[in-house]
């Protein structure tokens, strides 16, 4: 009889729970030294082996060679439990079961002693599902439980047992598994059952059961079905629906360099593999997201991603608000998706514009250098760049007023008149130099409130407070009390304009040494190239 992988392949002891060893430890100590608990409460998400824990844990009570961490397999209790028939294992799925008379019905019989077992065990699992009024009946138990009775609760969301409940049980929390670890199980269980598979065509599964061993065996049961009883790469993304991460680093590449030839071509490569183009969006924006983390945060914990290497070579390719960009344009691209003539379509054109969005300086040059595509006539070209710009104002916008974007402008309220006050009051030295560094937020009455850029807090002190109250006080000619916060966001400052503008000037003397013929035909000559780092705007 063929019997499902997940059920096959449920751990019958502690020696066979993969990825939980903390808890494991903990309790075969436990069992070792006789320190048993009345109520044990297991929490983490769906399928990270909760049940199967509190079932092997059922065992250690109740086999007959005596309370044990490692149970016999052997006896009636064991293979009962095992079998799912052990009389006196009660178990409840509180999902199913929320009814407070049913919940009462159940623990009238605590009471009574075991049918036959050392002692009566009660596994609830998803035991946030009972209703308050069962809770107090459950919370009565636990308050004075009768010594041959165990509690063994399983929940998905820990935060909704009421305290009184947490209090009372030993809590265990189970961490959702690694696509790793669930990777080499898939193997394991693959070299058990003599099924022949390509290795790279069980990470893809392991990434779909999201941290879930059972799903995962869930999966292997219909890629095993699907292909045959042989498991290779392309039936597991045909029956995932996903797409080969090579394709997907393609896409991303080509952005980074500029390829509108290899994008398309890839395009049409996965079109030909028939996937999900709604979910190959996903994964370019998973992928972008990873490299904004790594941009933003270098020693980001990267020990649940794949292809490291990969998106760490990107990471230094984008600038992290191009990164932002790109995000933000594939998040808006999967809301149009479905209304696109066609999602491979709606796919081309969210990456064309991708490449639409690059910088506007290179980006003439560089759609110019790649005439191979014969569709794009030069003045189509010209008229999609300057509506692309138009748009890019339009998205930017977008970008600054969302929490994802790292750029997000000043919403404070500001003008160049509070700038110039600033700049006209009577301060000098190490003030001055904190001034611009600062915006005006309100002036009231008799109170100025400035806020300060974030990284300049080790600048402040009572001293320059003390300053600026005087020089208010000169200016407006009343007292006034100043107040400085530190800003929470990038905010407009005397010291963030003049950086701006020295940007400005070094983009424009560059600009005008590539425009500069005399400066280019050296280049030439030499096989040279300007180093845009050297270049100052003075
Ligand atoms: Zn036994």
């Amino acid at each position: 009889m063929h019997q499902v992988l997940a059920r096959k392949w449920r751990p019958k002891n502690f020696h066979e729970v993969i990825g939980q060893e903390h808890v494991i430890r903990a309790l075969e100590n436990a069992l070792t030294q006789k320190r048993l608990h009345h109520a044990y409460l297991f929490t983490g998400t769906r399928g990270v082996g909760k049940t199967t824990i509190a079932r092997i844990l059922a065992k250690c009570f109740n086999c007959e060679t005596g309370v044990t961490a490692t149970p016999c397999g052997k006896c009636d209790a064991c293979l009962e439990i095992d079998a799912g028939r052990f009389i006196d294992l009660i178990e409840v799925d509180a999902a199913s079961r929320t009814k407070v008379e049913d919940t009462r019905d159940l623990l009238d019989n605590v009471q009574y002693l075991p049918a036959k077992a050392r002692c009566k065990v009660y596994l609830i699992d998803e035991v946030h599902m009972l209703s308050g009024h069962s809770f107090n009946a459950l919370l009565k138990t636990l308050e004075e439980p009768p010594a041959h009775v165990k509690f063994l609760l399983a929940t998905t969301d820990p935060d909704r047992l009421p305290v009184t409940v947490l209090s009372r049980c030993l809590q265990f929390n189970l961490k959702a598994l690694s696509a790793e670890l669930i990777q080499k199980q898939l193997q394991y269980v693959l070299d058990q059952e003599h099924v022949s598979y390509e290795t790279k065509a069980l990470l893809p599964l392991a990434l779909a059961a999201n941290g879930s061993v059972r799903d995962a065996l869930s999966l292997l049961d219909q890629a095993i079905a699907y292909g045959q009883g042989n498991i290779i790469i392309t039936d597991v993304n045909a029956l995932l629906g996903t797409v080969d991460t090579d394709k997907l680093f393609n896409l991303v590449t080509a952005i980074a360099e500029n390829n509108a030839d290899l994008l398309i071509h890839t395009v049409f490569e996965l079109s030909e593999l028939a996937v999900d183009f709604s979910s190959a969006l996903d994964d370019l924006l998973t992928i972008f997201h990873r490299i904004a983390l790594k941009q933003i945060i270098p020693n980001v914990d990267t020990s649940n991603w794949q292809h490291v290497e990969k998106i760490l070579a990107l990471s230094q390719k984008f600038s992290a608000a191009e990164t932002q960009l790109y995000y933000q344009i594939g998040l808006i691209g999967k809301r149009d998706l479905p209304l696109a003539p066609n999602p491979r379509l709606g796919l081309e054109m969210v990456l064309l514009r991708m490449l639409a969005f690059r910088p506007a300086k290179t980006l003439p040059i560089s759609l110019s250098d790649k005439p191979t595509n014969k569709t794009i006539a030069p003045e189509q070209v010209k008229s999609a760049v300057k509506t692309a710009q138009i748009e890019a104002t339009a998205i930017a916008t977008t970008v600054a007023a969302t929490p994802i974007a790292a750029a997000a402008t000043n919403t404070l309220p500001n003008t160049t008149a509070n700038l110039d006050l600033l700049k006209q009051l009577n301060v000098s030295g190490p003030t001055q130099a904190l001034l611009r560094h600062c915006a005006i937020k309100t002036i009231a009455n008799d109170k100025v409130e400035l806020i300060l850029e974030a990284n300049q807090a080790p600048l402040l002190n009572k001293k320059h407070i003390e300053r600026l109250n005087i020089a208010f006080t000169e200016h407006f000619k009343k007292p006034i009390t100043t107040e400085v916060t530190l800003a929470a966001s990038a905010i407009e400052t005397t010291a963030t304009i003049t950086a701006r503008e020295l940007e400005q000037k070094k983009a424009d003397a560059l600009n005008a040494i590539n425009q500069d013929q005399k400066i280019q035909d050296i280049l030439q000559k030499f096989d040279a190239v300007i180093i845009p780092e050297t270049v100052t705007s003075d």
